[in-house]
């Protein structure tokens, strides 16, 4: 098994929510519930104000520097839509697309549009033309999906979507891979809630229980979604629990590739 750890972008600068959406308000009854239930400590919890008023909620360049000491390749989903709560612009997009591009990452598409089959297309075509990218991939902002969205991405000319959660191996529909995956990190960490409601110790064993499930069920590539928002001492048990996840795999002996790569192996 080798692993396919990607990264969605659902925000860059705390000024694209305000006024706008509520996201903010959540943010902020967030780290309060945390902090008072003990789940984040009272330097998390000043950490927050200060990346609040330094208009800093993204963490892609510490990312990614992170990802290459470690031979993690990075693989990136960034919208060119807004919807639920992801409100940057494409100009926001481009700045960091190209920080992408120069340190060779795998740029895909974090999608809005997934049931209308002519603004799927548009999505696809907007994507392509504000990238000079062809033949690229796309992840569904909250994973949403129909019976029909996979038919409809492929038919859009996606290579690769990475939105079904299940434990499958990648499979193709109409000449597109689906690659499912099954770990996230929210999933794990907030489970179920609104906010972080486990703490590293148990991220760390739920994470153990699905990574021995996808071996016993042998799978190909474990697929791992991991938000750099968390890349940060501001949320310490998520960047913690990222830290550790790379350290149990290379332990493992799982090694990481990207969709490209995974799908030229599927492909030979
Ligand atoms: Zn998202």
């Amino acid at each position: 098994m080798k692993a396919i750890i990607s990264h969605d972008i659902d925000h860059i600068k705390v000024s694209e929510h305000l006024f706008r959406d509520v996201i903010v308000p959540k943010y902020m009854a967030r780290m309060h519930v945390e902090l008072v239930s003990g789940k984040i400590s009272p330097r998390e919890y000043i950490l927050r104000w200060s990346d609040f008023f330094k208009n800093k909620w993204q963490n892609i360049d510490e990312l990614i520097t992170f990802n290459n000491i470690n031979n993690v390749p990075s693989s990136f989903f960034v919208a060119v839509n807004k919807g639920i709560g992801l409100n940057y612009t494409n100009d926001s997009a481009l700045i960091w697309i190209e920080q992408m591009q120069s340190r060779n990452c795998e740029i895909g598409i974090h999608g809005i549009e997934f049931n209308d089959p002519v603004l799927i297309k548009r999505e696809h075509d907007l994507f392509a033309s504000l990238t000079k990218l062809n033949n690229f991939g796309i992840r569904m902002h909250y994973v949403r999906n129909t019976k029909e969205t996979f038919q409809l991405l492929a038919s859009s000319g996606y290579k690769y979507d990475s939105t079904e959660h299940s434990f499958k191996n990648p499979y193709k529909i109409d000449g597109m891979w689906e690659f499912p995956f099954q770990i996230m990190d929210g999933w794990i960490i907030e489970n179920g809630k609104s906010w972080q409601s486990v703490n590293l110790e148990q991220a760390k064993e739920s994470t153990r229980r699905i990574i021995d499930k996808a071996d016993k069920e042998n799978l190909k590539y474990l697929g791992v979604d991991f938000h750099d928002r968390y890349f940060s001492h501001s949320y310490k048990t998520w960047l913690n629990w990222y830290m550790w996840l790379v350290e149990y795999l290379k332990q493992n002996k799982i090694e990481f590739i990207n969709y490209n790569n995974a799908i030229r192996e599927l492909e030979a």
